[in-house]
């Protein structure tokens, strides 16, 4: 069941006929015109199950040729499309909102180059994530970001979130480390900005603005990303505090004793930690002596064994002894740490199993963080249960509602109270995951009205007829004035 008040079908668009699946036959050459109904039930459902389209096409281009050539038929059609990568989005971007054609470039996977010197790699936009850092794994390098659905998305629509995850705090976002794309806007039109530079101040930089565009001003077919190199010196810890400030606190005192060498700082509350422990299997708690308030994992990356490991038993030994820390463990070995990583990365997937989820993904000021957990604990009491996860060395907050089933009564409860709340403290109603169908009228929040004008005007300029992921990102009322 949706949540989301989902705007009418707009009229303008047209429905596919049999002529349409001709040309598309035409152009893929027969293969990747997928009308099959169970392959289309699972692109027309997202990841949670809380959306649900009704599209009767998926096309699976292989070359960027193909995606101008079915962009331009469906502009000139009006046909509306919509943009699929993995297919893991949290907003409910990825899937069609009626009977949009979907477009996944997932058979566009090659790697096309790799530089051993710059760490610069070029690939396909539907090369998956995981496959990525396992080929960069035996050159050396490493992604510049990582995140718990890295089996099944696609590096096209990490982009085109601007995905951020647990390795933001020490590579940056991809705007920073995105040199190049290659892009297919609305009617065809290919923008080759497929660079390889580090520096380039040749105009406007439009590559941007399609990095968290989400779909809706082209399909990204090409990317060239800046690679960091591998360390050979990871170790990672899994620590307990009994209170918010103290995690705060060891933020604070990590980033200035483990200074460079910090490479995640992640935290969980215990109803999060309780929730893994319960749904996943095979996991055990690191600190089973006892509960704890607070669970906080500090990744430290860098180059020489010894160093980074005697900062790391010194900065943790103060912690202990001041008080901050009330109990923590050191991963052994690479099963260890990725034990620890997997109760941090689960939490999805065990709240998913719990039933229904209220997904909130916020960037907030980090000392007004647990208020907002508090205040919403209060509001709802016992009818749900509130977990708090997150990145907080990035003031990165998830915070998920879980109940049995959904209920516009306990809806009613969250919002907008979440999002005023938000938009008080300045803070951003999505920090991560994008807009997509959940909170395309929720915009406002967090950007003025002349802002979200001019995201309009850039819309309307590049995608006329709005056929590019409709009903997502812009609220329909602003682009029907613009
Ligand atoms: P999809 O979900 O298929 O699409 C996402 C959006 O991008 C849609 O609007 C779609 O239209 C568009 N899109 C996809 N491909 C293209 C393309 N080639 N060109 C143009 N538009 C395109 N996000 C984070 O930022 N940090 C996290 O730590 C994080 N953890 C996650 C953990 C789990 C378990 C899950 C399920 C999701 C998580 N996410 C996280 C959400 C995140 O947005 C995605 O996982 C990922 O970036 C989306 O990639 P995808 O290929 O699945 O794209």
């Amino acid at each position: 069941a949706s949540t989301a008040s989902i705007p009418e079908r707009n009229k303008s668009f047209a429905t596919i006929n049999s002529d349409d699946i001709s040309y598309f036959n035409k152009v893929l050459g027969g293969r990747g015109v997928v009308q099959d109904e169970e392959k289309l039930d699972d692109a027309n459902t997202d990841w949670m199950r809380k959306y649900k389209g009704s599209s009767k096409l998926m096309l699976q281009p292989r070359t960027t040729q193909e995606v101008s050539q079915i962009l331009d038929y469906c502009n000139s059609r009006c046909l509306a499309v919509v943009p699929q990568g993995g297919n893991t989005s949290l907003v409910g971007g990825s899937i069609p909102v009626y009977d949009e054609v979907i477009i996944n470039v997932g058979s566009m996977n090659n790697i096309l180059s790799f530089d051993k010197v710059s760490g610069i790699l070029v690939c396909e936009a539907g090369c998956i994530l995981e496959n990525l850092m396992s080929f960069l794994d035996n050159e050396g390098y490493i992604m510049p970001l990582d995140l718990g659905a890295k089996g099944s998305c696609q590096i096209g629509g990490n982009i085109s979130t601007n995905a951020g995850g647990l390795r933001l705090l020490r590579y940056g976002s991809l705007h920073g480390s995105v040199l190049g794309l290659e892009v297919v806007l609305a009617n065809g039109t290919v923008l080759d900005m497929l660079g390889t530079l580090r520096k380039d101040n040749t105009g406007y930089d439009l590559k941007h603005l399609f990095i968290g565009s989400e779909g809706s001003l082209g399909i990204v077919t090409k990317v060239s990303i800046l690679t960091p190199p591998k360390l050979p010196s990871v170790n990672l810890a899994f620590l307990a505090c009994e209170d918010y400030l103290s995690c705060q606190k060891i933020l604070v005192e990590a980033k200035t004793k483990l200074g460079e060498i910090l490479s995640a700082f992640e935290f969980l509350d215990i109803n999060a930690m309780d929730l893994v422990l319960k749904q996943l299997d095979g996991l055990r708690d690191p600190l089973p002596s006892s509960k704890h308030n607070f669970y906080v994992l500090i990744e430290t990356t860098g180059s020489m064994e010894s160093h980074d490991k005697e900062k790391l038993e010194a900065f943790l030994a103060q912690a202990i002894e001041s008080g901050l820390l009330t109990d923590g463990v050191v991963a052994q070995d690479i099963n260890q740490a990725s034990s620890f990583w997997r109760i941090r990365e689960g939490v999805p997937e065990a709240l998913l199993k719990e039933g229904a989820v209220y997904k909130y993904d916020l960037s907030l000021p980090p000392e007004k963080i647990y208020d907002l957990v508090e205040e919403m604990r209060q509001r709802l009491g016992t009818a749900a249960n509130v977990v708090a996860y997150g990145h907080l060395g990035d003031g990165n907050l998830h915070l998920n509602i879980s109940t049995p089933q959904y209920d516009d009564n306990i809806l009613a409860k969250i919002e907008p109270f979440v999002y005023e709340w938000t938009s008080k403290q300045r803070g951003s109603i999505s920090a991560e995951h994008g807009i997509g169908l959940m909170k395309a009228n929720k915009l406002h929040y967090s950007n003025s009205a002349e802002t979200v004008q001019v995201m309009a005007a850039i819309k309307k300029v590049l995608d006329p007829s709005g056929i590019l992921n409709p009903y997502k990102v812009l609220p329909t009322s602003v682009l029907s004035q613009s």
